[in-house]
């Protein structure tokens, strides 16, 4: 991959015409990335072979078929400080005494599905600035879609990049990877989540490493829904930009309403949309499920929980709770107990105190 042996890679693969259609593409369109290292690992003592007798069962003249988890791992130059880690389910299979890779959806049944990037749609167009890689689909023949073109996206990530700057006060690198799939089926494909997604002008995803920090956080933009006018974009980008600089601190018992709260007070330069009576801290699920009028009261809620705490006890303090809670990796406790210790550990009050004081008399 690194040495672009595209020959060398293609002989590796084996199985249907399709799957090395597939195959090729992929080589092709990570090709066009910045890569600084790309490494496929299969690891053995993840999940173990996954490979049920129906599986050899469909590989019949082979001597061997095995499905471990192949751990995909790279980096791009310019925009990952930590490696990327992806999840890929390769069934290999040895014919003659030679391992060859023939597919990537054997154990999808089971609910394990290889990660899906812009380059396994093919070739993808990179743009570099300073502190951005902006990396857009090009709109081929393998997602059948309307494509849509989104322009100026660099110039609202500067506007956006500098908002973040100007608010919070975190260490994070200062680059972020912004992602524009050519049309809303590219888009789904990519993050394959059972909401509605035109509902959002564009999403932070990222996902985890062994150590269960955030690794590989991309700015995935709605094609259709950014270019529609109207839309205030440095708002949503820089909500987005909000979820990239907080990862570099973020754990696994980080809830939503701190992310979402955090993104809205910088997203909105310090005066989000609040909710006109404050009530409790809105559960994770909120964000994503009901009604829309319910979802935009679960980010008043914790854009208003969070201003709140900035506004009565500084910025410093929440970014002291940000972090103590996002330290939080492999612990025994629920997220309320961890949101609790770190919430008093950095303003003195736990969640109940927190609630009273901010929808008591004393309240905003
Ligand atoms: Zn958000």
């Amino acid at each position: 991959m690194i040495d672009g042996d595209r020959a060398g890679f293609m002989a590796t693969v084996s199985g249907p015409r399709a799957f090395r259609a597939e195959q090729r593409r992929m080589f092709d369109g990570l090709r066009a990335l910045p890569l600084g290292s790309y490494r496929l690992r299969a690891e053995w003592g993840a999940l173990g072979d996954l490979a049920r007798r129906s599986d050899a069962a469909r590989y019949a003249g082979t001597e061997q078929v095995a499905i471990p988890v192949t751990e995909v791992r790279y980096r791009l130059r310019g925009a990952d400080v930590r490696p990327v880690i992806e999840d890929a389910y390769y069934t290999y299979v040895r014919r003659g005494g030679r391992w060859s890779v023939t597919s990537d959806d054997d154990v999808a049944d089971l609910g394990y599905t290889t990660a899906t990037d812009l380059w396994d749609f093919g070739r993808v167009a990179v743009q570099r600035r300073p502190r951005l890689v902006l990396l857009r689909g090009s709109c081929g023949a393998s997602v059948p879609g309307r494509c849509v073109h989104v322009p100026g996206v660099a110039a609202t990530v500067r506007v956006a990049s500098a908002r973040v700057d100007g608010l919070w006060p975190g260490p994070w690198p200062h680059r972020v990877v912004v992602i524009v799939p050519a049309s809303e089926p590219e888009l789904r494909r990519l993050l394959d989540v059972g909401f509605d997604v035109n509902r959002f002008v564009a999403f932070a995803t990222y996902g985890t490493d062994r150590a269960l920090r955030r690794t590989g956080v991309r700015v995935v933009v709605n094609p259709p829904v950014i270019a529609q006018p109207g839309r205030d974009v440095e708002v949503v980008l820089a909500h987005e930009l909000t979820h990239v600089a907080t990862s570099y601190l973020a754990g696994p018992f980080v809830p939503a309403w701190v992310d979402e709260g955090i993104a809205q007070y910088v997203g909105y330069d310090g005066s989000p949309p609040v909710a006109d009576r404050p009530s409790g801290l809105p559960p994770d699920a909120a964000f994503t499920s009901g009604t829309a009028g319910a979802i935009d009261n679960a980010y008043r809620r914790a854009a208003g929980a969070v201003s709140y705490i900035v506004h009565r006890w500084g910025m410093g303090s929440f970014l002291r709770f940000y972090r103590r809670l996002g330290a939080v990796r492999i612990a025994p406790g629920t997220t309320r107990y961890h949101v609790a210790v770190a919430l008093r550990r950095s303003i003195g009050v736990g969640p109940r105190g927190l609630v009273r004081a901010w929808t008591g008399p004393h309240g905003p």
